[in-house]
């Protein structure tokens, strides 16, 4: 898979060649967001960029979706990866007991059954597909301890071909507390050039201990179809600009609660018209979702507010304690405006739960 093949996530794929790029590779991370946004399909495009002989970087990104990079699709371990047939790939996943497999399900003996599900759902299908493909009801699948005992093993094992080994974790929320233990130390310490990722949907369901040992690559929710593509904005630069002053300010404001100047601010985005404001919150989710990354991924900041302060300070407003909640609020009044509200009441809205939001931090 590489990441041109991913609709709607040329931020994201963006960020994560980056992290390859600059040589700041975590052994162990995870990839939180849901599987049909494309969660699995970016954990494989990354590990297969990682592996790429001949990445190929870009100089005109609107003519590659938005990418700056991506792996070539020809080189030998690309035609692996896009076979999802490499050596070093070790793919792990919720089993449970199907009409042919009566006892000790393990994911070792559905590799074949994983390989063509994934193909037939290009890697986006949810948990519930998995088990359809596999012809089992109402049965509950678990990453268990058989899984345990060869994740630790192939995490302790130097890779095959002598390129990056790569442990990846399906629904890794599915290990149960006795699974998760036992590759608790593997994740502190993995051979060299050994990376384990975890593909995690619910993270409220994973153990702490393990949270803390990875790194967090947040999936944002977009389109699979036509119109709402919010991890995938490729603005012109003039608009850029224009929007990082609007957004600058915008900030500013609501650490000050200053009422009046908010509501001229208010006043002069609901005269931009629907599409451009539209265009502007997303802008301003991404922006929201990048500063997460940067403060809490470690990541550099790769918008530019155009403001050198702003730049330096506002990134560690964004935490754990507020993301999630603030991505919501764009999304309520994102989707508001998609609906024709009445769009100075919805920006003021958002005013005041980003306000509280950024308090919260
Ligand atoms: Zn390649």
């Amino acid at each position: 898979m590489r990441f041109i093949d991913i609709e709607g996530q040329a931020v994201t794929a963006n960020h994560l060649t980056e992290i390859i790029d600059s040589g700041r590779i975590s052994h162990a991370q995870m990839f939180l967001g849901d599987t049909i946004y494309g969660s699995l399909a970016l954990a494989i495009a990354y590990a297969q960029y990682l592996n790429c002989e001949h990445r190929e970087h870009y100089d005109n990104p609107e003519e590659h979706g938005g990418l700056h990079a991506d792996s070539c699709g020809k080189c030998p371990q690309c035609m692996k990866y896009e076979q999802l047939s490499h050596s070093d790939l070790h793919l792990f996943f919720p089993t449970t007991t199907t009409a042919s497999e009566k006892s000790k399900p393990c994911a070792a003996m559905f590799q074949k059954e994983f390989r063509e599900f994934l193909a037939s759902k290009k890697q986006r299908g949810t948990l519930d597909d998995w088990y359809d493909f596999l012809g089992v009801d109402n049965k509950q699948g678990l990453i268990r301890e058989l899984d345990s005992d060869e994740i630790v093993k192939q995490l302790n094992l130097k890779s095959y071909e002598g390129f990056y080994k790569v442990v990846l974790l399906w629904m890794a929320e599915k290990m149960n507390a006795v699974t998760a233990n036992k590759i608790l130390k593997s994740l502190e310490e993995p051979e060299s050039n050994t990376l384990i990722i975890l593909v995690v949907e619910n993270s409220e369901k994973m153990l702490s201990t393990i949270i803390s040992r990875t790194q967090l690559v947040r999936i944002p929710r977009v389109s699979t179809g036509d119109s709402f593509m919010a991890g995938d904005i490729v603005l012109r630069h003039e608009t850029q600009t224009e929007f990082g002053k609007l957004y600058v300010t915008w900030m500013r404001q609501l650490f000050k609660l200053n009422m009046a100047s908010l509501s001229s601010w208010v006043e002069e985005v609901s005269a931009m018209g629907r599409e451009m404001q539209k265009q502007f919150l997303l802008y301003s989710q991404e922006s929201i979702r990048e500063c997460f990354m940067c403060n809490n991924a470690g990541v550099p900041l790769l918008i530019d507010f155009g403001d050198e302060k702003f730049n330096k300070s506002f990134p560690a407003m964004i935490t754990e304690r507020n993301i999630e909640g603030l991505n919501e609020a764009f999304d309520n009044t994102i989707y508001a405006i998609e609906r024709n509200a009445y769009a100075k009441i919805a920006l003021m809205e958002l005013s005041f739960k980003i306000s509280k939001w950024l308090k919260k931090r």
